[in-house]
């Protein structure tokens, strides 16, 4: 961990010590660049190997799959990753069945570009509607808990839907937009806790009116049973996946509209990302992912610089959507602003599965399973 007061920024990338786990070589170089050229060598695909992995993997999925029927599912934000992942699988001949999540913070845009994509692509959609007065609680309970982690719900129960209606359609393949190129550079501190029930029911338990019976969610044991019932793809690792490029097509062949920053697609998102993890936890959630661009050749590391000075939240928006956030959370500017004074805490404050593992000295053990799951 470092030190306070050593600040240090990558030579490489612009992950700096905002990331108090951050680690360098001696050469000045972030242990989040390490983790991104082993991940690139091991998991992202080009030329020939590409082309033959992918025509293998499609072939497979066609063989496992139902004629008639969806062979894989894909999840949709209406964001770049996603839109891209939809363009592409159908263009491999699959047949997706397109999943989202409505958490009720869906920008007009967002639901926009949802339709337009998979309208052209004739790709059908289920959308399940969180139930809002349970999800608005426990949003406001995450809140309260004063972690960082303010979107692990969110993150949860997509990964919760996702494998639900696999389960349900019988679909053994579930294609997600993840992928090395723009999105390897995550500190663990900004944000855990993903796959984590405990931990989500923990801060409810604390902090909520009454329990969670609608809201989507998984056990450790349940996800451990369908890592190897169901087969989830990155599917952009096989391609020279490149978001400027892929923003270009969907702008000119599906009316897409992109967003100004990463996940803007959601107002609670955008709230999060460019006010409350800034201002309360000192995180910039754009270093990671201008760092893994950085990295892919996307852009230099000036410009991923440059872009970091100036804003790309203006402050009338941010007086807006706060306004549009304690008002839908109905919650006053008062207690708004005490959660913001609130101490910052994390994940291993509360019951969770990190906490039981890190308590009980299995460490490397936790490492592990977390690598598996
Ligand atoms: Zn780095």
């Amino acid at each position: 961990m470092n030190k306070p007061g050593n600040y240090q920024i990558c030579n490489r990338c612009v992950m700096d010590t905002s990331d108090k786990d951050i680690q360098f070589d001696e050469n000045g170089i972030c242990n989040h660049c390490s983790e991104y050229d082993f991940r690139f060598r091991r998991y992202v695909f080009t030329g020939e190997t590409a082309k033959k992995q992918l025509s293998s993997l499609v072939e497979k999925i066609k063989h496992d799959g139902n004629e008639d029927e969806y062979n894989c599912i894909i999840g949709v934000s209406g964001g770049v990753d996603s839109s891209f992942l939809a363009m592409k699988a159908k263009q491999l001949g699959l047949k997706p069945l397109a999943v989202h999540l409505d958490n009720g913070w869906n920008s007009e845009l967002a639901v926009r570009n949802i339709e337009n994509i998979l309208r052209k692509l004739d790709i059908e959609l289920f959308t399940h509607v969180l139930d809002w007065q349970e999800f608005k609680d426990l949003q406001l309970c995450f809140l309260r808990a004063s972690t960082p982690d303010i979107e692990i719900p969110t993150d949860h129960a997509i990964l919760a839907t996702l494998m639900r209606t696999a389960e349900k359609m019988k679909i053994k393949y579930i294609l997600a937009g993840g992928n090395v190129k723009t999105e390897c550079h995550l500190p663990r501190s900004w944000s855990c806790g993903h796959n984590d029930w405990n931990y989500i029911r923990s801060i409810n338990r604390k902090f909520g009116k009454s329990e969670l019976k609608n809201f989507p969610h998984f056990t450790f044991f349940e996800l451990l049973k369908k890592r190897f019932s169901q087969k989830w793809i990155n599917l952009l690792n096989y391609f020279d996946y490149s978001p400027k490029k892929a923003k270009e097509i969907l702008e000119t062949e599906f009316n897409w509209k992109k967003y100004e920053g990463k996940h803007y697609e959601s107002v609670f998102t955008r709230f999060y990302q460019g006010y409350i993890l800034l201002k309360k936890f000192g995180y910039d959630k754009r270093r990671c992912h201008l760092s893994s661009l950085v990295c892919s050749g996307e852009m230099t590391r000036e410009q991923a610089l440059n872009e970091l000075k100036i804003s790309n939240y203006p402050d009338e928006l941010i007086r807006e959507d706060k306004q549009f956030v304690i008002k839908k959370l109905e919650i006053s500017e008062d207690e708004f602003q005490r959660i913001m004074d609130l101490p910052r805490k994390t994940i291993l404050d509360y019951s969770s599965q990190e906490k039981f593992f890190m308590a009980s000295g299995l460490t490397k053990i936790w490492q592990i399973v977390r690598k598996i799951i």
